[in-house]
């Protein structure tokens, strides 16, 4: 069976892209680079293209049997000040490569979501029925696709799962793959990269939220957890019956835990042994005070839960900085 994986060459597509490999199936990496990078889809064929580009991906989706779609623009931050790009990359170009897949006759979608859907929630844990209220528009973005795959599911009969992630974080055991942005803007690789001596400086974003130690609280997944994830969605929508084709899925992806910055930042200096060097600093503007997945709705239907812990999330991402460097 053959899978395309847009944005295979990003951070979770690309770790996608190996545990799919790893357990047997095929896989065509569709990406633009233009946050992707090259080294991170190296083994896999690459098509180089964008979503919105019918012409690129015709043939691509010509030889597969389901997408995996993670291709898309995701900075909070930036999508405030530039809506403009996330509706066109996440809204627009998405539907233009949904559409694309609908025409080459493929009926199983695996999106990447997120639980910025969800915005600034009432209570935590959060359950996949908690009003989907996103108050930024990258949130407000994945949401218009959610929508729009919801509908295509019922109408077109396209099998689809909806995947809404929490943090995601560390990286593959190999060692060859991890994350990369450009800016990096994600707790794990600043903390990390504060405990260096030529690394920046952590800044924590507030310490007078409602909680424990008054920093906020996020559910921290390990990307291999969650790329096996995706290949049990994919499995579960192979094994499909019939009279449940065109159903569309939504999971949460967490562990269920919750740490504080404050935790996050313990466990980078117990495994590296070096102080984070850090300064407080306000809250980041949107940043909700705690966000912790319930994954129980993906254990009964996937029999899928987070194996990895926060110190495994934080060596993995420790080695990876190392070596990454090490070959720039
Ligand atoms: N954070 C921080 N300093 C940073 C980056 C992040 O204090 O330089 C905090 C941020 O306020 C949030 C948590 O770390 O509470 C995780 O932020 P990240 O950007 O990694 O992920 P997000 O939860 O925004 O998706």
């Amino acid at each position: 069976m053959a899978i395309l994986v847009t944005g295979g060459a990003g951070y979770i597509g690309s770790h996608a892209a190996r545990t799919l490999r790893r357990e047997g199936y095929e896989v065509i990496i569709f990406d633009n680079l233009s946050t992707g990078f090259r080294r991170l889809a190296e083994g896999f064929e690459l098509v180089e293209g964008d979503i919105g580009d019918e012409a690129a991906l015709k043939p691509a989706l010509a030889r597969v049997d389901a997408v995996m779609h993670f291709a898309a623009a995701a900075y909070v931050g930036e999508s405030v000040e530039n809506p403009r790009k996330y509706f066109h990359n996440n809204g627009l170009a998405a539907l233009q490569l949904l559409n694309a897949t609908l025409d080459a006759g493929i009926r199983r979608f695996i999106f990447s979501s997120t639980c910025a859907v969800y915005g600034v929630p009432d209570k935590v844990p959060i359950t996949e029925k908690t009003p989907r209220e996103p108050v930024n528009p990258y949130g407000a973005s994945k949401l218009f696709f959610e929508n729009a795959l919801e509908a295509y599911s019922r109408a077109y009969k396209l099998s689809s799962v909806r995947l809404r992630y929490f943090n995601a974080s560390g990286a593959d055991e190999s060692g060859e793959i991890g994350e990369l942005h450009n800016p990096e803007t994600h707790l794990v690789p600043l903390a990390l990269e504060a405990t260096t001596a030529k690394g920046r400086e952590l800044q924590i974003f507030g310490d007078d939220y409602p909680t424990a130690d008054g920093t906020c609280i996020r559910d921290y997944i390990h990307v291999s957890d969650l790329a096996e994830a995706h290949v049990r969605a994919l499995q579960y929508l192979e094994k499909l019956p019939d009279e449940k084709r065109g159903d569309s899925l939504a999971l949460n992806l967490g562990s269920g835990r919750g740490y504080s910055v404050m935790e996050v930042m313990q466990a980078a200096e117990k495994a590296i042994g070096q102080p984070v060097r850090r300064k407080m600093g306000p809250r980041r503007q949107g940043d909700p005070p705690a966000l912790v997945a319930d994954p129980a709705k993906a254990k009964s239907i996937l029999g899928w839960t987070a194996k990895r812990s926060l110190d495994e999330i934080v060596s993995s991402a420790w080695q990876w900085m190392q070596k990454s460097s090490s070959s720039k």
